[in-house]
Parts: C-alpha cells; sequence; structure tokens
C-alpha cells in the first residue's frame, strides 16, 4: 500500500514538472513592464519571454536550415589569423542584421566555395530569427529548382505554387548558391520570376555565389577560344538583366578567401 502511495505522489510531482506555469506571466502569455514615472496611472503590457521563446523555435523551425549549417552563428566564424579576409564579412553581415528592417537592402555574398558564405547567411538568418522575430526562409538554389521541376510531375501533390509561395512570400529569403545550375531557358525565367516579385514587393533576399560579379561574355563580346578560357560570371548564369535587378536588391559583399584573390587575378589578365 505504502508503495503504490508514493508512486502515485511520485507520478503526481512529475505530471506537476511538465505542465509547469510560467512563472512570468502565469500563463497568460503576457507580461506587466515596471511602471513608467511618466505615464504612472496607466499600467502596460507586453510579450512575455516565453512566447517570445515560442516563436523563435517556431521560425528556426520553418526556416528550413539545412543540418550542416545548423550549428553555424555569426560569432562562431572565426575570423582570425589565416580568416582575417573574413573579417570585413562579417562586419557587413552584423550591420545587415543591426539595420534591419529600417534598411531593407539585401545581401551578395560573393566568393568561393568554402569560404564561409553560406555560413554569414545562416548565422544572419538566426540572429534576425531570435534577435527580432523575423521570418526567414533558406533554399539551395539547386534543391529549388528541383523541388519546382518535380511539382510538374503528375505523380507528386505539390504544385509549382506550393514551392514558390514560400519563396515569393517570406521576408527573409536566402538563395545559397546562386547560378549553380548550368543556365536554360526554364532557369532564367523562373530566377527572374522569383527575384522580380520579390524586388515588386519589397521583400529582402540575401544571395550566396561563387561566380565572379560581371557581364555575360555575350555582353562584353569574348567569343571562341577567349570565351572557353574565360571563367563564367553571374550574367552568364542568371543573364545580365538579372545580374542588373540583383544590384538593385542587394549590397555586394565579396568574401576574400586566397583561392578567390587567384581567381580574381586570372581574370583580369587572361
Ligand atoms: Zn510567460
Amino acid at each position: 500500500m505504502e508503495l503504490r502511495r508514493i508512486a502515485e505522489e511520485t507520478e503526481l510531482t512529475l505530471t506537476k514538472t511538465q505542465i509547469e506555469v510560467c512563472p512570468l506571466c502565469a500563463g497568460t502569455g503576457w507580461k506587466t513592464l515596471p511602471a513608467s514615472p511618466v505615464q504612472n496611472k496607466d499600467r502596460r503590457v507586453t510579450r512575455c519571454d516565453c512566447q517570445l521563446q515560442a516563436r523563435t523555435g517556431t521560425l528556426l523551425a520553418a526556416a528550413h536550415i539545412p543540418r550542416r549549417y545548423e550549428h553555424c552563428e555569426l560569432t562562431s566564424l572565426a575570423i582570425d589569423g589565416l580568416y582575417r579576409s573574413l573579417a570585413p564579412a562579417r562586419m557587413a553581415a552584423s550591420k545587415f542584421v543591426e539595420g534591419y528592417p529600417v534598411d531593407k537592402t539585401g545581401l551578395l555574398l560573393i566568393g568561393t566555395i568554402g569560404v564561409g558564405k553560406t555560413h554569414l547567411a545562416v548565422g544572419i538568418v538566426k540572429e534576425l530569427i531570435r534577435s527580432k522575430g523575423i521570418a526567414c526562409l533558406f533554399y539551395d538554389y539547386r534543391e529549388l529548382l528541383k523541388q519546382i521541376q518535380n511539382s510538374y510531375n503528375d505523380s507528386v501533390k505539390t504544385t509549382e505554387l506550393d514551392v514558390l509561395r514560400p519563396v515569393f512570400e517570406t521576408e527573409i529569403l536566402v538563395l545559397d548558391e546562386l547560378g549553380a545550375v548550368k543556365p536554360t531557358e526554364w532557369i532564367w525565367d523562373t530566377v527572374s520570376l522569383i527575384l522580380s516579385t520579390r524586388y515588386n514587393d519589397k521583400l529582402t533576399t540575401i544571395i550566396t555565389t561563387n561566380f565572379l560579379d560581371g557581364p555575360s561574355a555575350k555582353a562584353e563580346g569574348v567569343e571562341g577560344p577567349k570565351r572557353s578560357n574565360r571563367d563564367d560570371t553571374l550574367g552568364d548564369r542568371i543573364g545580365d538583366r538579372m545580374r542588373s535587378r540583383l544590384h538593385e536588391m542587394c549590397r555586394v559583399v565579396t568574401i576574400e578567401g586566397t583561392d578567390f584573390r587567384q581567381k580574381v587575378k586570372s581574370a583580369s589578365f587572361p
């Protein structure tokens, strides 16, 4: 009998702990602010911290940050020693978070693979969610195009608009590795639809790319053997029109890895 009573009591305590009510707001979701000396008659209330925490969790899950980048923080990006050259880019990222949404200009992060641009983009997203409660969505460019293409398949239940709606509407979109798919007419149209829709709706877009920010070979009149020796630029990959649209939407941040500097040199001295 005694044992049973203890067991029941233990169970009761456990249940109580699980449904512990927030001590700040007693479960109402609102907390009272300290009375202001000026308007001491009116009690002012604000969203309780427990509500903000819940919202942070929801927003982080909705941002679809890929597993391998989940740990990335702005503060965890190394900027000393060998990585000194990353300091200005990290500064630009922090400035962006600080200034948003007063300044809604996006970012175009340019740098070679492995230089830390995806880390920066994810760090920005997490910081915006935690400190400002802003809805963000992360998409790998290749993955997004693949999902749109899959939606044309009759056996797939999702429609093109199901995939695109959050891409069009989320307050901040990260498009990682822009240009990483060999361009076709369809890809140009799709990129143009996404960027133009967000531009028209004045929504902020953060782009990462490892293509040099230059006009297409066609626009520069580069042909023949010279063309085959020339690395593709952003203009080649997404079209000159979309490249200039990007410049209207974003501030360019070049991340100077050592490899990247070499590439710039060889591009200017063919
Ligand atoms: Zn609370």
